[in-house]
């Protein structure tokens, strides 16, 4: 079926969208990478990306809807944050971009849907479609590149010449065969490798993907366990995500276009301003607070966990009290780990006095070895 790309452009424009190009639901040209990446384990704990079914899934995108003829790959921007990334104020920490908005999970469905609604009527055809965004096992990276809305950034962001890499990604597969939009037919990082030295934990790999494991976007969000020591001081100040590897690129810096509003709007959170606040926070309450957040996600004890991270990052005696006060009464062990990690990284006399109170009344295994490390390797 035909329709021309500016009239997709057009009709997507109207919806606050930035990008769209079709592709067709043929097996994506990056899955062999992705089959290798995991081979190498680069995907962490995250399990569910290794799963077979899922595997089948990415390799063939028709399973996921029969009836797939072409696929519409849609771009959304979200803002480009303009301060300096090593520059914070003691006591906040800092969050990715993409969060600061509403969730796309909630904001996309009803986007796309009027979307197909105008592209409906500008057809003049019913068309059965789904929307997809970052809701099932697609390469939906590899999927947008086919279809012209970037390259694949050595970063291993997607980015479009006259918008960067921030936005964010949806499909919808639909049963009409529109006529596919054409590849950018290079990639435009050229020599350069700025995100590759700015990464503070080098997880970024030559292939254009990142070791998940080191990676400080996985650690501080997908992963659900303790961090380990050795990345704890490189995630500075990111209490969720991580922007470095986008902030530095000069294609977001210099070249892309960042003005406009944004479908995730409204931008309420450019920071958790006050990390001392969060400890109060009950399960129940971060529930409602970050309900339509995609901060969700990490959960009360991820975001604790790594507000302690930020605090002992930060090594402001006016955090000790607080850290004292969690390592002493937070019910969740992860929290406490974190909390006395936090309270060796700032050392003095009364962090001091709190690892050893703490000592005589902990109980959990992880908490008690913690205590013990900062005791032995206590900084007189
Ligand atoms: S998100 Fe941060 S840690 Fe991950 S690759 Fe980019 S700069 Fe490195
Ligand atoms: S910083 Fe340079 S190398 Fe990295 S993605 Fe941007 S243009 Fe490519």
């Amino acid at each position: 079926m035909k329709t021309s790309h500016s009239v997709l452009e057009g009709l997507a424009h109207d919806q606050g969208l930035i990008l769209v190009g079709i592709t067709t639901p043929n097996p994506p040209s990056g899955f062999d990478n992705y089959l290798r990446w995991l081979g190498h384990g680069f995907h962490a704990d995250m399990f569910y990306l290794g799963r077979e079914d899922a595997i089948r899934k990415r390799s063939q995108p028709s399973l996921l809807f029969p009836d797939c003829r072409s696929i519409l790959c849609i771009g959304a921007a979200y803002p480009f944050p303009n301060h300096d990334p090593r520059a914070w104020n003691a006591g906040s920490g800092k969050v990715a971009t993409y969060a600061w908005g509403r969730d796309y999970h909630d904001v996309f469905p009803e986007v796309l849907n009027n979307f197909m609604l105008s592209l409906m009527n500008e057809l003049h055809a019913s068309i059965s479609y789904k929307i997809f965004s970052d809701s099932a096992p697609i390469l939906e990276k590899s999927l947008a590149q086919q279809a012209g809305l970037g390259w694949i950034g050595k970063n291993s962001c997607l980015i479009h010449p006259a918008h960067g890499s921030t936005f964010l990604l949806a499909e919808i597969f639909t049963d009409i065969p529109l006529n596919a939009t054409d590849p950018i037919q290079d990639e435009f990082c050229g020599s350069c490798e700025r995100c590759i030295h700015a990464c503070p934990t080098n997880c970024i790999l030559p292939d254009r993907s990142l070791d998940a494991r080191k990676c400080i976007s996985y650690l501080t969000i997908e992963h659900r366990g303790r961090i380990p020591r050795e990345y704890r001081s490189k995630i500075g100040n990111w209490v969720f995500g991580c922007d470095i590897c986008q902030q530095v690129c000069p294609w977001n810096q210099r070249f892309a276009n960042h003005e406009g509003s944004s479908i995730f709007l409204p931008y309420d959170l450019p920071e958790i301003s006050n990390l001392a606040a969060l400890f109060s926070i009950s399960p129940n309450e971060f529930k409602t607070q970050f309900a339509h957040s995609p901060i969700l996600r990490s959960r009360r004890s991820g975001i604790l966990r790594n507000a302690a991270i930020v605090l002992g990052n930060q090594k402001s005696f006016e955090s000790v009290k607080i850290l004292g006060n969690v390592l002493l009464n937070e019910s969740d062990p992860l929290i406490r780990e974190h909390a006395a990690w936090a309270l060796t990284q700032i050392g003095g006399q009364s962090a001091l006095r709190m690892l050893n109170v703490a000592r005589q009344s902990e109980i959990d295994p992880a908490v008690l070895s913690e205590i013990q490390y900062g005791l032995d390797h206590w900084d007189m």
